[in-house]
């Protein structure tokens, strides 16, 4: 028999702030020199490569995952020399995390609250789980505007309050001090969100101790493993035992504990690559700064901002030759003609400062 029933349409069922949404863009890059998504470019040695090939030929891929991770997470502590009594909690990519930390304390009216320009996620998942985001605005070099966060701070009392250190996409720490005032005055919990850890001079893991509304987010994605997919909260089991509840027990899989474990104890190879990444954004940073036009910003991620005319025309030329790097022009104002590209290898570099000083040339 026909059905009376009117059709339902997803605008009529789903709620209006996820229809005003626009998804999270991941642009093809087969055969690019594939600079736009912060990601280690050096491969592991083939030793290693080889003793990780005998470990997942030997998983156990028919059995659930260990939904505790003990041996993972023992290796993260011992990798993040976390101070005693800090406890860890696992993620699916640390933008799992952030989903988990919004929707633990999404009451009717709660405010998440972060800085702008800053990383997209925190103001997607407020969306996502119905919370009220407010963006306080950076100063024009991309400083914290302290006095403007503190009063946003006392106006709003948000429930969560994200930080980026080093801050994405515009590259800088900001000043220690002043993040200590933030956490200090937020009647909420502060994350300090710590994904670019790997490349940049300075931490809030030590200040996990004294500052009982702070947590400390990192991920591997940026060491060399965003194919894994593995993030980490650490804090007090006050707060990470009530955040559990909200994880879904099988969230990181056999592989990549297997895997991840294995890497964390090999850290050291790791950490020698990001070495060369810190060399390389060196070097990368006084070749885009001697290109006429182009005003590029200092860093203490794995990625360099830069401003340069017409951007979204150098975007493209340099796609045309073959470079993928990240257009924020359009995104937020203060990003206006601002584009960002992640350092990779010297041969990298090298690519793209040639394809870039070939298109400025051909709009000039
Ligand atoms: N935080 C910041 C500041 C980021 O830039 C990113 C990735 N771009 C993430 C979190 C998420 O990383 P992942 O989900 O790969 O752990």
């Amino acid at each position: 028999m026909p059905s009376a029933r009117i059709a339902t349409t997803p605008e009529s069922l789903i709620r209006p702030e996820i229809l005003a949404l626009n998804a999270y863009h991941v642009p093809p890059a087969v055969g690019m020199v594939k600079l736009d998504a912060m990601e280690n470019p050096y491969l592991l040695p083939q030793s290693l490569r080889d003793e990780i090939a005998r470990l997942v030929a030997d998983a156990a891929i028919n059995r659930y995952p260990d939904a505790a991770a003990h041996q993972l997470k023992a290796a993260i502590a011992q990798a993040t020399q976390l101070p005693s009594g800090t406890e860890v909690l696992l993620g699916n990519g640390s933008d799992e995390i952030i989903q988990l930390l919004a929707l633990a304390v999404a009451k009717p009216g709660a405010v998440l609250l972060s800085v702008e320009p800053s990383f997209v996620m925190y103001r997607m998942i407020a969306a996502f789980t119905g919370m009220r985001y407010v963006g306080v605005p950076l100063t024009q070099d991309f400083s914290l505007d302290l006095r403007a966060t503190l009063d946003a701070i006392s106006r709003e009392r948000p429930a969560l309050v994200f930080l980026a250190y080093p801050n994405n996409p515009t590259g800088n720490l900001f000043d220690a001090n002043a993040v200590r005032q933030i956490i200090e005055a937020a009647p909420g919990l502060v994350v300090v969100d710590e994904a670019y850890y790997a490349f940049a001079s300075d931490s809030f893991i030590p200040h996990l101790a004294s500052c009982d509304n702070l947590l400390v987010m990192r991920t591997f994605s940026k060491l060399g493993m965003a194919g894994l997919r593995l993030g980490f909260l650490a804090g007090s089991s006050a707060w990470l035992g009530q955040l559990e509840k909200l994880r879904l027990p099988y969230n990181v899989g056999v592989l990549p504990q297997l895997v991840a474990a294995k890497l964390l104890e090999h850290h050291d190879v790791l950490l020698k690559q990001a070495e060369s990444i810190r060399q390389e954004r060196v070097k990368l940073l006084a070749a885009l700064s001697a290109i006429a036009g182009v005003h590029a910003y200092p860093s203490e991620a794995n990625f360099i901002l830069f401003r340069a005319a017409k951007a979204a025309q150098v975007f493209e030329g340099l796609k045309q030759r073959g470079v993928l790097i990240k257009n924020l022009n359009g995104g937020h104002a203060a990003l206006t003609d601002c584009l960002r590209v992640t350092v990779g290898t010297a041969e990298e570099s090298a690519k793209f400062i040639a394809a870039l000083q070939d298109t400025i040339n051909q709009l000039a």
